[in-house]
């Protein structure tokens, strides 16, 4: 397996498929547009694992004081 320590793996899910895929931080984009314009119109069904996102929401309130 190759090492890609500055790439790491970001956790993506689509509620309307039921899938959930795990890709590079540099694919997630171009991932997620594939998936919605290949299944679903071009709809934005697919989205960054919710668990992730408010894990960085939080990070991001904590830089500013938010949550202090
Ligand atoms: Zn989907």
């Amino acid at each position: 397996m190759t090492d890609n320590g500055d790439d790491p793996a970001v956790p993506i899910v689509c509620e309307a498929c039921g899938t959930e895929t795990t890709v590079p931080l540099s694919e997630v984009a171009d991932q997620l547009a594939r998936h919605n314009e290949n299944r679903h119109d071009g709809e934005e069904h697919a989205e960054v694992d919710p668990g992730l996102k408010s894990r960085i929401q939080d990070l991001a309130a904590r830089d500013i004081g938010l949550l202090e």
